[in-house]
């Protein structure tokens, strides 16, 4: 069996969906998973009727009937016959949402969170698996949380694989399946997600249950490439690249492929395509076993508003393991996460993450104990396989606060 994964992107509008159906006319239906994101950006509306929920109650229904118009839109570009199936399937998922809000009584966001958003997920494969009927490719529309089950950490679920592989066992693998990315259900059968931009990794989940043949995530782009084309005017594609060399381009930031996603792949070594829905037929990029990289270039990555924060003693004492892993402890308790650390003997300088805007009390405790000096706004660039015309390209005109080299990976910390 192969697995397909289409992005929000892929189906953000109805010529995305008539896309899915050209893709799949012309590489094959048969023996296929199909995972589907929510529609566009429905995944961040959604998470707006949850905060309405909580802060602005007059504003949950009129944010959920923005939703509901944006998919009525794309509906009636795809259904003509405003009597078919689809609309009264599509409203009743509304509704559900509706009612969940009306009787629920927990004041747990994580959970209200999993329970609501899910519906883009829902609401788009209903709308997807139909189309395709209509198209002419049968297919079994796959309620997701009924084979993928998890844990009750909702809104970064962990799945429970022995579960999920007993009920994928299950599934008729002669057919075409369209399903839903990033849900899965609890014991109790609650929603649960995955932590946003999850759908890969569902895929991932199911390719690994399925013992797939492969994976392949079709996007806008031809593949992956050696640099964001937002932060890069010039990008090459890579060919292939293997399951090592991707969790390291992913744990630097690159941005193309979920770092959990690649753990149950390598596991099994089912390779991993990553293709154009524009371009069905090109090659793109695969990962798999073989060669680390392909072609050997230089891999850009940017992180941009990092902090950099240089601490050092005192007294001139030197920091050293006591005090580091004090300073370690202080990162984790503000949720810091820690991007590049490089120190000598009286003073270390770190680069962190400051996604969860910590770093006001985090620093005022530092600076009971150590100088302090803190650049925010930096950028954290890495470059893997680099070479000297790769770093200069990036030194240029810019001001450098602190570069670490390493055999294969350098990286500068940039204002
Ligand atoms: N719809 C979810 C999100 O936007 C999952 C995904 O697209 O991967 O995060």
């Amino acid at each position: 069996m192969r697995v397909f994964k289409f992005g929000g992107a892929s189906v953000k509008d109805a010529d995305g969906v008539k896309n899915v159906v050209k893709v799949l006319q012309e590489v094959g239906h048969e023996d296929t998973l199909v995972v589907i994101s929510a529609m566009g950006k429905t995944t961040n509306a959604m998470e707006k009727v949850v905060s309405a929920y909580f802060k602005d109650k007059q504003k949950v229904l009129s944010s959920i009937d923005e939703v509901w118009e944006y998919h009525a839109a794309i509906l009636s570009e795809l259904f003509a016959n405003d009597q078919h199936a689809v609309y009264q399937k599509v409203r009743e998922l509304f509704d559900e949402v509706k009612g969940f809000l009306a009787w629920n009584k927990s004041p747990k966001n994580a959970f209200v969170y999993d329970q609501v958003v899910g519906y883009g997920e829902l609401v788009s494969t209903t709308i997807v698996s139909e189309y395709l009927k209509e198209q002419g490719l049968p297919n079994v529309w796959q309620d997701v949380r009924n084979l993928i089950k998890t844990d009750n950490s909702y809104r970064d679920a962990i799945v429970n694989w022995e579960n999920t592989q007993e009920r994928v066992d299950k599934l008729d693998t002669s057919k075409l399946h369209i399903t839903q990315g990033f849900l899965g259900s609890d014991d109790n059968n609650f929603t649960t997600t995955l932590g946003r931009e999850g759908s890969d990794y569902t895929a991932a989940i199911l390719a690994y249950c399925l013992n797939a043949d492969s994976v392949t995530i079709w996007k806008d782009v031809p593949g992956v490439l050696n640099a964001d084309p937002r932060n890069f005017k010039e990008t090459q594609l890579l060919h292939q690249i293997s399951y090592r060399e991707a969790i390291e381009l992913a744990f630097y930031g690159a941005s193309v492929i979920h770092p959990k996603t690649l753990q149950p792949l390598q596991r099994k070594e089912i390779p991993l395509h990553v293709k154009s829905f524009v371009k069905p037929k090109d090659d793109g990029t695969v990962v798999g076993k073989g060669a680390d990289i392909s072609p050997k270039i230089p891999c850009f990555i940017v992180k941009k508003n990092q902090v950099l924060i240089k601490l050092s003693s005192l007294d001139f004492s030197f920091i050293v393991e006591n005090n580091i892993s004090d300073i370690f402890k202080l990162f984790h308790d503000h949720r810091m996460k820690v991007d590049l650390i490089q120190n000598s003997a009286i003073s270390f300088s770190v680069c962190l993450d400051n996604k969860f805007n910590g770093l006001q009390p985090m620093l005022d405790k530092l600076k009971r104990r150590f100088k302090v000096v803190c650049h925010e706004d930096v950028s954290l660039y890495t470059i893997r396989h680099f070479d000297d015309n790769a770093v200069k390209s990036l030194q240029n005109g810019r001001s450098v606060l602190v570069e670490q080299r390493g055999k294969e990976t350098v990286q500068l910390v940039v204002k």
